[in-house]
């Protein structure tokens, strides 16, 4: 018989790795979403995966705005899981202030590809203040 045993966050030690507490609840992982949140001028964050999808549905009427938000979304969850690999399988770690420099750094670049399809009045000085900003 197979007894799947649920880890302890490799962040904290304090509480077990769910899917909630990994990318929203841990104060590690709060540490980054605030960062990005604060870079990317939203004025709420949520931290329970339910919230979170019904807010990104629902909150942005600017397509740029929320392709934005959508791509900050997909970076910031996709770095903190790495971080998460690293700490497991590199027996290495980073800060929550280095994982932000790498989440901005790919948004950057993604931004910097997709620039013509990106840019219109409404998000022009957001998307200079992130590439301006790295
Ligand atoms: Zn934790």
């Amino acid at each position: 018989m197979y007894t799947q045993i649920q880890p302890a966050c490799e962040f904290c030690s304090n509480a077990l790795e769910t899917r909630d507490h990994l990318f929203f609840a841990c104060q590690w992982s709060r540490t980054v979403l605030e960062a990005v949140c604060d870079w990317c001028c939203l004025d709420n964050w949520h931290y329970r995966f339910d919230n979170w999808c019904r807010w990104l549905k629902f909150s942005f009427q600017d397509k740029g705005r929320r392709q934005f938000i959508y791509a900050a979304m997909a970076a910031t969850t996709y770095h903190i899981w790495m971080e998460r690999n690293r700490r497991i399988f590199r027996h290495a770690s980073l800060r929550p202030d280095q994982v932000f420099v790498l989440i901005k750094r790919e948004l950057a670049l993604r931004i910097s590809l997709y620039v013509p399809n990106f840019v219109n009045w409404s998000n022009r000085v957001m998307v200079h203040r992130i590439l301006t900003a790295i």
